[in-house]
């Protein structure tokens, strides 16, 4: 029996020989087993209570590491419910690997427990959708696994296992050997393309850098930091794009962005795509003239929705440090007294006004601007900040500063809600490992929190010392409003006035902390706010939650276009 090997373990030692390090996962029948065998073979497994929090959390290992992790589910049902997570980490172009248990073979067509056909289900979501023939070419599929999911441009891959196959055991000479797969292939751009760059670059009179995530994924901070302070170009970062270069750099102009956008007559895209989240590239959004030099290591992406004048194929650190060479052997900057300059740095200004009376502002029931300034000045400016929900992350994400790459996770491309919860307990799994004392803050709409706020047990369980601040206006987008909730209180039927986008009013979810015998926070003003921060940062074994009660009615600052619609297509 010693020189046989079972299935389960066959797995298990195949992913950690390809440096596969954390497990997310429920587990049921089949698959107990294989992640006893999994946390055997000196893996991290994490158990979670809703499949999807966990496949968010991977995805999350994938995008914070380069390297992917596990989403371990059961069959049938199982595996269905991370079909979302699995498009979120697809469309996101972030490294993960699923595996599914399913039903035994010789009960496969007889109506098998939790039976479906879990290859071809899972196979528009991923990249390399497979259940291997046998056990013992289970290292052949998950080299190939992992080496999908991570090169060319990153995805998801999914591997099915029966019961039969995870149960059966094979003589270890027959089980296959397979190497580990090298780190992805670093591409190396045209240098024709390079120097037709720099040409447009020296050309323009309103240059501008968009870092989207795609430089956050592949790393490309410092070359794309020596790149902007050399020339002293602006940029904006795209919402995952920000910390790449620092939200508190002087060349950083999001809080200009619609002018940038708009008046920049050359753009430099690092890592993004000209999707709905930069208004597809045109106009009005973009100046129709602008020309684009676009860089991507996915060649399929170029050209999509405009036409770019320059598409650079290649590995952004690399074609960022090529320009750069080019630009300085022609001893290129932009100079700081532009009138370009001038005017970014105008429009940045007024934006701060407008802003800042918002933040003044510090009468209950609050406003958004105030919270997320007050926050801001309390939480670690390393922080990592995972977040979701329409007005939370949106106003967030102008207020909540970066200063590091790849610490803010948000809805993403996918524009998924219920993403926070498992995003931040991967985020304070990578903490606790590659940098201890580091802090997590998750930021939820009171809404958002809602699709996985379970997880706080997760977090209490592996000691997780995660703030989860609930900005909570009672509901989606505008929370309740008064005349209903008056009408309701005088015994209208609830039915029939409650507006689809409305919640409970006020509900207690600080109360959750008390399931562990702990205390949470809520909170109507600004002092209780900055008292419920203070303490929380004080906590360094478990997670807390800070509920704020904000005004219903809190929305935007007036915005100069209307989100999504104003592109001409
Ligand atoms: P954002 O949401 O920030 O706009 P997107 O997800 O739309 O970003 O785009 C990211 C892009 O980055 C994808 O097109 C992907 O192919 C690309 N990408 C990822 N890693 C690299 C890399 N190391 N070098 C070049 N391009 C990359
Ligand atoms: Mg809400």
């Amino acid at each position: 029996m010693g020189d046989e090997m079972d299935g389960n373990t066959i797995l298990a030692e195949a992913l950690k020989s390809q440096g596969v390090e954390y497990v997310f996962g429920i587990v049921g029948i089949p698959v107990i087993e294989l992640s006893m065998a999994m946390q055997a073979a000196g893996m991290h497994y994490v158990g979670c209570r809703n499949e999807q929090a966990a496949c968010y959390a991977a995805q999350a290992i994938g995008f914070l590491t380069g390297k992917p992790a596990v989403c371990l589910v059961v069959s049938g049902p199982g595996l269905l419910h991370v079909f979302g997570g699995m498009a979120n980490a697809q469309i996101n172009c972030w490294p993960m690997i699923v595996i599914g248990g399913s039903c035994p073979q010789d009960h496969e067509g007889i109506g098998g427990f939790q039976e479906c056909h879990q290859v071809e289900l899972a196979r528009p979501y991923c990249k390399y959708s497979v259940r291997p023939p046998h056990p013992k070419l289970i290292p052949t599929h998950v080299e190939k696994a992992v080496r999908l999911a991570t090169y060319g441009r990153p995805g998801v891959s999914y591997l099915d296992f029966p019961g039969n196959m995870l149960s059966m055991s094979v003589p270890l000479a027959d089980v296959c050997v397979v190497s580990k797969v090298p780190p992805p292939p670093v591409a190396f751009p045209d240098p024709a393309k390079v120097r037709e760059a720099a040409l447009i670059l020296t050309q323009s009179k309103r240059p501008l850098v968009i870092i989207g995530k795609g430089a956050a994924y592949g790393k490309a901070e410092s070359a794309l930091q020596d790149l902007i302070h050399t020339c002293n170009l602006p940029f904006l970062p795209t919402p995952m794009g920000k910390g790449v270069v620092s939200d508190m750099d002087d060349n950083c102009v999001a809080p200009a962005r619609s002018a940038a956008l708009q008046k920049a007559d050359a753009i430099l895209l690092f890592g993004a795509r000209l999707n709905w989240m930069l208004h597809f590239g045109r106009p009005p959004r973009f100046n129709p003239n602008v020309k684009i030099i676009q860089v991507d290591l996915c060649a399929e992406e170029f050209h999509n929705s405009r036409a770019s004048t320059v598409a650079i194929q290649g590995d952004i650190k690399i074609v960022c440090g090529s320009i750069l060479q080019e630009l300085s052997s022609q001893r290129w900057k932009l100079p700081p007294s532009s009138s370009w300059w001038d005017l970014l740095k105008g429009k940045v200004q007024g934006n701060k006004t407008t802003v800042s009376k918002m933040i003044a502002d510090i009468r209950p029931p609050l406003n958004y601007y105030t919270v997320f300034h007050h926050i801001q000045e309390l939480i670690p400016k390393d922080a990592i900040i995972c977040s979701e929900g329409a007005n939370t992350m949106d106003i967030g994400r102008t207020l909540l500063s970066n200063t590091l790459p790849r610490h803010r996770l948000d809805a993403g491309t996918f524009g998924t809600m219920g993403v926070g919860l498992g995003f931040a307990v991967a985020s304070a799994l990578w903490c606790q490992k590659y940098a201890p004392g580091k802090r997590v803050i998750c930021v939820e709409g009171d809404s958002a929190f809602g699709f996985s706020g379970m997880e706080v047990e997760t977090m209490f369980r592996y000691k997780l010392p995660i703030i989860i601040i609930v900005v909570n206006n009672n509901g989606i987008y505008g929370g309740f409003d008064q005349d209903t909730y008056n009408a309701i209180r005088d015994g209208a039927d609830p039915t029939q006035v409650t507006p689809p986008t409305a919640l409970t009013v006020r509900v207690r979810y600080d109360n959750m902390m008390s399931l562990f015998g702990k205390k949470g926070f809520f909170c109507k003003t600004i002092p209780e706010v900055q008292e419920a921060v203070k303490e929380s940062l004080k906590v360094l074994d478990s997670p807390s939650i800070i509920n704020i009660a904000i005004n219903p009615a809190a929305d935007r600052k007036p915005q100069p276009f209307n989100w999504l619609t104003e592109s001409k297509l």
